[in-house]
């Protein structure tokens, strides 16, 4: 007979469990808490879009375009793409269910997101982000807002600590011109030193250069000129205001001038929570402004601003998680017991306490079971037990043991 092959898990995905999953969960709860406390909305945007959504609006020629993308013809010869980021949905979202009616609009959203790239520690093909954006609103404040509650998320996990924030400006489109000729000029007169990837990037967006990570680049990149002398008077103010926000609400922050984010439609705020706990993979949470991205989706003119983390990421920085605890477990001795404590159980997990039943081997292995839950009580049934309508309660800390009726059951255990 032929054998069977199991199938394996795709490169580059996670099966989430355990351990891994307790951090996971802790993550999104967390952050779930903490967006209600800044008055953030929960949206649900789907997992693929037309390909134009994210083509169009991160840029063709960025990483994530070019090369990164799960991208696939449905059955009916339309090019669908895996989201690999979650603001471009939103944005398409924004346009096609007339949600310009709530601007200032401040949302998050959380799920799995798609990149094809090469999988290393905290670096996955199927990997998750949590994600925050204020759109409709062209004020710094959404920015210090939404920079605040990404500090806040932080603290909140414990992670705060050894994560620094990296801020930068990319100035409005005056700056950026500028801006672009003086790199322009600086990096031609460096071609012969530059990697091949940014001889493109040359051509096509000089500024994503200074984000280079091949060493070839780094110090033609180091050495190019800052965004400084080139700021407009207003996009200065809006630096000014966004840093005087985030000393106002106590946030420390460094200025990075060579950051620069990986996608087109940045303008102003662009920033990163970046520790070196994490090897190569070190940038926890960024984001920056996009006043130019829901334009580039053929909307009118939008300012907006968003940050996503990856969910991976943020949980590896934790501390060992706590096993979530159970308040019982019912030990049933023989087949009577066992009848009944079907019952028993539903009963205690309809009044809301967490029970396990143990059902499988001896009654050592079924106690050993109650202490290796780490279970605050068994409950014993046996045959006397049954007779008289009560339940040997044993506190598996301390080791005492008392009988307790049936119906109390529920009252004692709480
Ligand atoms: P990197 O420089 O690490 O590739 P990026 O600039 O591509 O990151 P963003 O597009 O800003 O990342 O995505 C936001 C966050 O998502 C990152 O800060 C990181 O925490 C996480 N992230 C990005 N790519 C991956 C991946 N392949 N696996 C796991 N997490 C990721
Ligand atoms: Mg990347």
């Amino acid at each position: 007979m032929a054998r069977i092959e199991t199938p394996r898990r795709i490169r580059g995905t996670q099966d989430i469990f355990g351990d891994e999953q307790r951090r996971f969960a802790h993550v999104l709860s967390t952050f779930e808490r903490v967006r209600a406390l800044y008055c953030f909305q929960r949206v649900d945007i789907p997992v693929f879009e037309s390909t134009a959504v994210f083509a169009r609006s991160l840029g063709e020629t960025t990483d994530v375009v070019s090369k990164e993308m799960y991208t696939f013809e449905d059955r009916g010869g339309d090019s669908l793409t895996l989201r690999p980021e979650f603001t471009a949905g939103i944005a398409r979202a924004y346009l096609t269910e007339g949600w310009q009616q709530f601007a200032p609009l401040k949302i998050t959203t959380s799920g799995p997101v798609f990149r094809y790239e090469r999988p290393q520690k905290g670096r996955f093909r199927q990997f998750h982000q949590i994600d925050a954006e204020v759109i409709g609103a062209a004020e710094p404040a959404a920015d210090v807002e939404l920079l605040v509650l990404a500090d806040q998320l932080l603290r909140e996990l414990g992670i705060a600590e050894g994560v620094t924030l990296q801020l930068n400006t990319l100035g409005d489109a005056e700056t950026r011109d500028a801006w672009r000729a003086a790199l322009v000029a600086h990096f031609e007169a460096h071609r012969d030193a530059l990697s091949e990837d940014s001889l493109t990037r040359l051509e096509k967006n000089p500024m994503r250069i200074l984000d280079s990570k091949d060493p070839r680049d780094r110090p033609i990149a180091d050495s190019a000129p800052d965004i400084d002398a080139y700021l407009t008077p207003e996009a200065r103010a809006f630096f000014d205001a966004v840093t005087a926000g985030l000393d106002a609400a106590g946030v420390a922050w460094e200025r990075n001038a060579r950051l620069v984010r990986g996608l087109d439609y940045y303008r102003h705020t662009a920033f990163e929570f970046v520790t070196d706990r994490l090897g190569a993979q070190g940038t926890v949470l960024a984001g920056g402004r996009y006043d130019g991205l829901i334009g580039s989706l053929g909307g009118p003119e939008t300012a907006g601003v968003g940050w996503a983390a990856g969910v991976e990421r943020l949980a590896m920085l934790l501390d060992e998680p706590a096993a979530a605890a159970i308040d019982a477990v019912v030990v049933p001795m023989g087949a009577d017991a066992e009848a009944r404590a079907m019952g028993i159980v539903a009963d205690l997990r309809r009044a809301g306490v967490a029970v396990e039943m143990a059902y499988k081997g001896k009654i050592k292995a079924r106690m050993a079971k109650a202490d290796a839950l780490g279970a605050r009580f068994a409950i014993i049934l046996g045959d006397d037990e049954l007779a008289k309508g009560v339940a040997a309660v044993k506190t598996l800390g301390a080791g005492t043991q008392a009988e307790v009726a049936f119906a109390d059951l529920a009252e004692a255990l709480r």
